[in-house]
């Protein structure tokens, strides 16, 4: 598919599809250890007493609250509703901005898009925006880079830089929120049309959330779970999304995904298997040397018992590394008959790798084996490809 600029032309130099966002480039950045603190970070009683602090009512917090998650906005002077004198000592104290974009790509009409954030301290992070005809997805980052080092991924490649706090993983769905709210990601009305010439037409609300982005989110626990609560809460404690549209993805960290089957959330768990052997999964997920393939499986069973909750399991297709028929086979009867849908992507290969995606007839025929297991399964499109949509690569390529 061509890329197709979303909007002004870029400027000398950029790549195509790039928008170049004025007066972001050489702004000096002060380095802080651990990003401030916002209101995004804490539950709602933890601002009440945040506002407090500051010699306000607590009843601030929450119209402060409505504001960030009903309203997408961070901005002091839009906040009509807070006492003039108040309103710019309450916006810094709580809602400092956390990301800045760095760079901003589109494609499919506009209907994907990637945005390139710089945190305070200078970290790289991603996050994907795609909409579709029925539902808006985003795909987040929970880490900047990711240490579990898995080959075939771009952000495995750079090892871990730190992890994301609360509020630089819920910016960037706040960030997407207000791109929709604001009318600037067209509508698709059907496959491939753009819809919604009026402005109206064109808002949207974020429906799913996927953390699929850069980073390991079960290796930042708390954070992730602090996030998961407000995207999900409704406003104006986070921003109404239902749990059951949000997926946390994983490698498969046995103990987290068995702390998190506790906390009894409707959330979907995906996990990355992407090999049904330990010999191969050892080496493409190289957290499978300390959680084996079975006990990875049954941590996602106890999952799926204890929340009702379809596991979703990842497979990346890789030409002759984990894309034979045998595979397929066996996989196809480690799943069987459990409450599972296999999503295999085609492998996006990293600059630099000599692996790539299966033949089209190799991907039919493992599509077929695992059907004829009875087990569901479905190819993922592969948007946002040409903006080096999967996994780290836009941090990659700017490093
Ligand atoms: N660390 C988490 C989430 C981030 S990656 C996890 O591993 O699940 C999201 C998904 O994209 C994972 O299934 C990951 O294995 C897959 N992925 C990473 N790099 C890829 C690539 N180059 N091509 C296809 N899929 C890739």
């Amino acid at each position: 598919m061509p890329l197709t600029l979303a909007s002004a032309p870029e400027a000398d130099g950029a790549p195509a599809g790039e928008i170049l966002i004025p007066g972001v480039k050489g702004r000096a950045r002060r380095p802080v250890a651990k990003p401030p603190r916002h209101l995004a970070d804490l539950p709602m009683a933890g601002r009440r007493a945040a506002v407090a602090e500051l010699g306000q009512p607590a009843f601030r917090a929450s119209q402060l609250s409505r504001h960030f998650f009903g309203r997408y906005t961070d901005q002091a002077d839009e906040m009509s509703d807070l006492p003039r004198d108040a309103r710019d000592p309450l916006a810094q104290a709580l809602l400092p901005r956390l990301l800045t974009a760095e760079r901003e790509l589109a494609c499919d009409g506009g209907t994907t898009r990637k945005t390139l954030w710089r945190t305070l301290d200078g970290a790289l992070v991603e996050s994907v925006l795609m909409r579709y005809p029925d539902r808006v997805t985003m795909c987040v980052s929970s880490q900047a880079g990711c240490g579990m080092a898995c080959p075939f991924c771009a952000t495995g490649q750079a090892g871990l830089t730190r992890n994301l706090s609360t509020g630089e993983i819920v910016a960037q769905v706040v960030a997407g929120a207000r791109l929709l709210a604001d009318g600037e990601v067209p509508g698709v009305t059907s496959r491939g049309d753009r819809g919604g010439s009026s402005p109206q037409a064109n808002t949207a609300r974020v429906s799913n959330v996927v953390f699929m982005g850069m980073g390991e989110p079960l290796a930042n626990y708390a954070n992730v779970l602090g996030a998961v609560r407000r995207l999900t809460d409704p406003v104006p404690d986070g921003m109404g999304i239902s749990q059951r549209s949000v997926t946390v993805s994983t490698v498969g960290l046995v103990p987290a995904i068995a702390r998190l089957a506790a906390e009894r959330l409707s959330v979907t768990l995906a996990v990355s298997l992407h090999a049904p052997d330990d010999e191969l999964r050892d080496t493409l997920v190289p957290v499978n040397r300390r959680w084996k393939v079975s006990e990875v499986l049954d941590a996602a069973w106890s999952y799926a018992a204890a929340t009702g909750r379809r596991i979703s399991i990842e497979y990346a297709l890789i030409k002759d590394v984990n894309d034979q028929a045998w595979r397929a086979d066996r996989l196809g009867s480690l799943l069987a008959g459990k409450l599972v849908h296999v999503n295999l992507i085609p492998l996006n290969p990293t600059p630099g790798s000599q692996w790539t995606a299966s033949r089209p007839a190799d991907q039919r025929e493992f599509v077929r084996r695992l059907e004829a297991h009875g087990v569901p399964v479905t190819v993922r499109d592969t948007r946002g490809r040409e903006i080096d949509g999967a996994c780290g690569q836009l941090a990659a390529s700017a490093r």
